[in-house]
């Protein structure tokens, strides 16, 4: 609003016509003394131009004859400009005499006139006309001859309206300073030196630095140092709440660099006011294009701040250009605005920081409204984040009991960030957000990093569940990459959210969160696509998130035990081999089986020490076995991830050169599922492990997924079947055949045949009669201790089946 009021009162303003008054006015330049004036030559007299009289530092004086009608006064406008002028009358007697820094004579000094009362009765007078010697001016200076009474008026007016203003850019001043100190806000910092350094124009001004210093010099100084400051921090400030480096750093860079020409100018100032203020001219009109056109981008972009300072900058071309190219061109355009000028010049000084203060508020509130978006909302993918959680709580969600809250994650989402890079990954996020939203929940929200929490109801869950696995059933395709998107869900429902005694759960949403976050940690630990939440599962994982952090220092505090599970083999019942587990002695939870501890020392990679740990126990055993007579060949456990390993070959046969171990007496098992994983990786693997002399095997067949013309290219020697496929089995039911085809199987590909699980005497007899090599089990044996081991097979050297069944049946 301001803005259209500045911008209609410079059109009036620049429309108004000026009242001259009609009196003759002759000059002179040259004459030293009055007399010598008054007493030259009557054709040495010139009319005073339109411009008014032309003064050159430096140079003689200049006299003004001024006919004086009657009842007039004298006014000299010296527009602001700095001259010292003496009046006499006809006769070269003394009338009156005033400069801009002096105690006036027998004169009123205003602002910008001189103005002489006379006695009213007319005549003729003589003005004297210097240059104030700080001024750095050449000049014309205008004389006017008005009505003393208006002069005098206006010059009040425009005096009060000049104090007020000063008055009001020093609470601007301060109000912007306080902010700056309280927000620590640079832009206000900024801003509030701006205010100031047009304050300090305004109160040169009112000639305050005179008064205050009684130093023409010092106020000239303070001028030709405050005037360029105030330009070269309103274009900064421009620049910085425009945002221009972010939508045009070309122009912002320019602005900046005019910013420094404005500042360069101040020496110039002062010892040369007249060309610099043209230079000066030139700068302004050279930076209004710059500055509109990222003005206009900027607001093309959406910055509405941009808009605003390109319209509230309007008025400023409108009203400044003509006076500028007035300046330059030296011919005055709209006669109205110049003899205004310095009146536009007041009101911009003090509408300019208002519209700037207004801009910076905008700013900071549009800055307040984006953290609270960010606080709010997730930057990446634009979904709500975490925070938001409890306001979605505290909304309508409250009322309902029948919500269920899944927990998405990306599988190898971490992989894939490392491997491409973040820029990639975010993009990435953002495609996963994009078809989250898709899928028709009520609330989608971003955890943190590739963790999503999708709010829906028990009605919809089935059908969110199946657009949700339509929408990642596509691979992504980022920067020309396909990437295949993975999810592993926990859900966990409101339904089976254990209620307090007595009421409803206290913050519900929070909870199925992070209920869901549990099923999605087991989801994870154990590969699966979909976990439920359940009680249960957290007394598991307390215990097993416990147990993950104490995993790492389990080596060096020695707490890992050898156990060995003997293999017997069927047609003679040898006992010539034996599979190596590992087992945990934990100082408070006692011995911890493997199925505890080896899935997530899987997932974080721990399992590599683990296994380091057991090859290097069991490459010493055998080793010490074989010399004592009695070679058994024992089987470790390998893990995906130890084939990943590159150091894997060059650790076993440095324990081979260790121990003297030989090589047979060691097998490695790889389950189907890890060998299957990646075929030819495996094979190539497989192939070196075999070359330095190891025998490989399957382990857990029947489980995972075989290709068999893979399995048959596999350097392998051995092939466990899964106890799943013997347990419970009988001649006559369904898995029989399925047993006697792998088993057949095995023997096609010329593999030995290991049962595991192996738990009965009826399960012994039918693996048997069905040709199989070797049993592994309870029926024969646990996992024993190496000494126990020892002892078992000192006891048992062949293994005879009857014999147990008999101490079993006495037992
Ligand atoms: P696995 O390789 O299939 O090992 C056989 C598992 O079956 C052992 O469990 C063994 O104690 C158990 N078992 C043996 N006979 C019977 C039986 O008659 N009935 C039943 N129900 N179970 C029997 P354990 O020792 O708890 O090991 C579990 C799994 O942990 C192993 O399965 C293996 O995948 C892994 N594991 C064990 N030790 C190691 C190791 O040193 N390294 C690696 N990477 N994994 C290991
Ligand atoms: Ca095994
Ligand atoms: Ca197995």
């Amino acid at each position: 609003m301001s803005r259209m009021l500045f911008l209609v009162l410079g059109l009036l303003l620049a429309a108004l016509p000026v009242a001259h008054a009609a009196a003759p006015l002759h000059y002179r330049c040259g004459p030293a003394s009055v007399a010598a004036a008054i007493a030259g030559p009557e054709g040495g007299w010139l009319a005073v131009p339109t411009q008014g009289v032309q003064l050159l530092r430096g140079a003689a004086p200049c006299w003004v004859r001024i006919a004086m009608p009657a009842r007039t006064d004298a006014a000299v406008s010296f527009a602001g400009k700095r001259i010292a002028l003496t009046l006499y009358d006809a006769r070269g007697v003394l009338l009156a005499q005033a400069d801009r820094y002096g105690s006036p004579l027998n004169a009123v000094q205003t602002l910008d006139h001189l103005v002489f009362p006379t006695s009213g009765s007319g005549g003729t007078a003589y003005a004297r006309l210097l240059l104030d010697p700080y001024s750095g001016y050449d000049q014309a200076v205008a004389i006017d001859m008005v009505a003393l009474s208006s002069t005098l008026e206006r010059e009040r007016r425009q005096r009060t309206f000049q104090v007020a203003a000063f008055a009001s850019l020093l609470v601007i001043t301060l109000v912007a300073m306080l902010f700056a100190f309280a927000m620590r806000s640079l832009n206000y910092g900024l801003f509030s030196l701006y205010v100031l350094s047009i304050a300090a124009v305004v109160a040169f001004r009112l000639n305050l630095p005179h008064e205050l210093g009684r130093s023409p010099q010092l106020a000239w100084i303070w001028f030709c140092a405050m005037y360029p400051l105030a330009n070269a921090l309103g274009l900064l400030v421009m620049v910085r709440l425009g945002h221009f480096h972010r939508h045009s750093p070309l122009a912002a860079r320019v602005l900046l660099g005019m910013a420094a020409a404005f500042l360069l100018l101040a020496p110039f100032w002062y010892v040369a006011a007249g060309p610099t203020d043209q230079v000066n001219s030139v700068l302004h009109v050279a930076c209004l294009p710059v500055l509109y056109l990222a003005c206009w981008r900027g607001w093309r972009r959406g910055d509405t701040v941009c808009l605003l300072i390109l319209v509230s900058s309007l008025p400023i071309v409108v009203v400044w250009l003509p006076l500028f190219i007035a300046d330059l061109s030296g011919t005055v355009l709209l006669p109205g605005l110049a003899a205004n000028a310095e009146w536009l010049g007041l009101a911009s000084d003090i509408l300019l920081p208002l519209m700037f203060l207004g801009l910076l508020a905008q700013r900071t509130l549009a800055v307040r409204e984006q953290a609270s978006y960010l606080e709010l909302n997730d930057t990446v993918t634009g979904l709500p984040n975490r925070a938001d959680l409890q306001r979605l709580e505290s909304a309508a969600l409250s009322a309902r009991h029948d919500l269920v809250v899944l927990v998405p994650n990306v599988k190898r989402f971490r992989v894939i960030n490392e491997a491409m890079g973040t820029r990639i990954g975010d993009r990435l996020l953002a495609e996963i957000g994009r078809r989250l939203r898709q899928i028709g929940a009520l609330h989608v929200v971003r955890l943190h990093a590739d963790q999503f929490c999708v709010v829906t109801t028990e009605a919809q869950c089935d059908a969110v569940r199946a657009r949700l696995a339509a929408q990642f059933s596509v691979p992504a395709t980022v920067n020309g990459q396909v990437i295949d998107l993975n999810l592993a869900v926990g859900a966990a429902r409101e339904s089976e959210l254990a209620l307090p005694p007595g009421g409803s759960p206290r913050s519900p949403l929070i909870r199925l969160v992070r209920n869901a976050e549990i099923a999605l940690d087991v989801a994870r630990a154990h590969c699966l696509d979909w976990v439920e939440y359940d009680t249960e599962l957290e007394s598991g994982r307390q215990s097993d998130l416990g147990l993950l952090s104490e995993l790492g220092r389990a080596i060096e505090r020695e707490e890992f035990r050898l156990y060995l599970q003997p293999k017997v083999r069927l047609y003679d019942g040898a006992v010539v081999s034996a599979e190596a587990l590992v087992r945990w002695q934990h100082p408070a939870r006692g011995l911890i089986t493997p199925e505890h501890f080896v899935p997530f020392a899987e997932k974080t990679g721990c399992i590599r020490m683990i296994t380091q740990w057991v090859l290097t126990e069991v490459m010493a055993l055998a080793a010490q076995l074989r010399a004592s007579g009695k070679p058994v060949q024992i089987a470790v456990n390998l893990s995906a991830r130890d084939l990943d390993d590159t150091g894997l070959l060059a650790l076993l046969t440095g324990l081979l050169q260790r121990f003297g171990t030989d090589p047979a007496d060691i097998r490695l098992e790889l389950t189907e599922h890890s060998a299957m994983a990646d075929p030819t990786v495996t094979m190539q693997v497989m192939g070196s492990l075999r070359k330095a002399g190891f025998s490989l095997s399957i382990d857990d067949f029947g489980t995972g997924y075989s290709s068999l013309s893979y399995l048959q290219k596999m350097p392998v020697a051995e092939l466990k079947i899964d106890r799943a496929f013997i347990h419970r089995v009988r001649p006559g039911l369904d898995g029989f055949i399925l047993l006697q085809s792998i088993v057949e199987l095995g023997h096609r590909l010329g593999l030995s045949v290991v049962a595991e699980g192996v738990e009965t005497i009826d399960e012994w007899e039918m693996l048997r009669a069905l040709r199989c090599d070797y049993i592994q089990g309870y029926f024969a044996s646990p996992a024993l201790t190496v000494a126990a081991f020892a002892r078992w097979r000192d006891a048992n050297e062949v293994f005879i089946a009857g014999k147990n069944r008999r101490q079993e049946e006495s037992a």
